[in-house]
């Protein structure tokens, strides 16, 4: 990895073309790019190192990029590579054609088949990144793509920690969208187990993927956390029993009784049809 901090001024010069916006985050702008001598797109995240400056977080930064690059799964978008100049960090990252989960489901909501599919995606992600030490904590729609095969791609996965440690500064906590996924137990504040948060979020996006909206919610905020912490919502009528309660294991308040990833692969609602991914280190 080039040094982040003594970086030159302009890292990109000559080696990729920035083309249009594909997207804004909370916490960077995602932009079309084309390796110049390769001519391979690929997507370029910037971040703006300002966000950042004065605190600890370059460290973690450093850390979560040279475990991503190391990741090597179908249903997680590949990092290239990072490059930095004197103001900016830029992820080149795998180009995912399709748009995001969160604008299909806007769309309506999925047959239980093509949620199941969806979500045996993002378990098989989810797991093989928990095997591996790294939690995304941050899993919704909006962080899930989809390539032009309608396969399901998990985006910026191990950055969450550090956008997490960053929203405290009140500017970026505004911009962050909903809080509808988050665990009971971080609610608490008494500390969580990464692994656990993660399986709370994806039962939030199974029930959003079957039902086209979400379990817990509320204008208000604190009455929406208040019905996550009691673990209060309602299926709707066509959700099949199985679903009920595969959902009812994953959406448990307590951590410690909740569903873990290895466990789900036994259920009888995940595994039907489930084809283990072969994947290369
Ligand atoms: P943030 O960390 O700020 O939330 P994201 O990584 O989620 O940023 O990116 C913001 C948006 O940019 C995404 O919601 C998506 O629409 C788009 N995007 C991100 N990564 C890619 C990618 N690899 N290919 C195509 N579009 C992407
Ligand atoms: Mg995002």
């Amino acid at each position: 990895m080039p040094e982040i901090e003594n970086a030159p001024n302009n890292a990109l010069f000559g080696k990729y073309e920035l083309g249009k916006l594909l997207g804004c985050g909370a916490f960077a702008k995602v932009f079309h790019a084309r390796n110049v001598r390769t001519g391979q797109s690929v997507a370029i995240k910037v971040i703006n190192k300002k966000k950042i400056a004065g605190t600890s977080l370059m460290s973690n930064i450093k850390r979560e990029i040279s475990i991503m690059r190391k990741l090597n799964h179908p249903n997680i978008v590949k990092l290239y590579e990072v490059l930095a100049s004197k103001t900016k960090i830029y992820f080149v990252l795998e180009l995912i054609k399709g748009g995001e989960l969160f604008a299909k489901i806007a769309k309506g909501r999925f047959t239980e088949d093509l949620s199941r599919k969806y979500f045996q995606q993002l378990i098989s992600a989810v797991g093989f990144c928990h095997s591996r030490g790294i939690f995304h904590r941050d899993l919704k729609p909006e962080n899930l793509l989809l390539d032009e095969n309608g396969n399901l791609k998990i985006s910026d996965f191990g950055l969450s920690a550090v956008k997490e440690q960053i929203r405290p500064d009140g500017l970026l906590h505004t911009l962050c969208g909903t809080p509808a996924y988050v665990a009971p137990e971080i609610l608490t504040k008494r500390g969580y187990d990464g692994a656990m948060v993660d399986v709370w979020s994806c039962g939030v996006v199974l029930y959003v993927l079957n039902a086209g909206y979400l379990p817990f919610n509320d204008p208000n905020l604190m009455a929406m956390y208040k019905k996550i912490y009691k673990g209060e919502y309602r299926c709707p009528k066509w959700f099949s029993s199985d679903l009920r309660r595969f959902l009812s294991r994953l959406l448990d308040t307590n951590p410690e009784k909740r569903i873990t990833i290895d466990e789900m692969m036994r259920d009888p609602w995940f595994k039907k049809g489930y084809k283990e991914v072969n994947f290369y280190e």
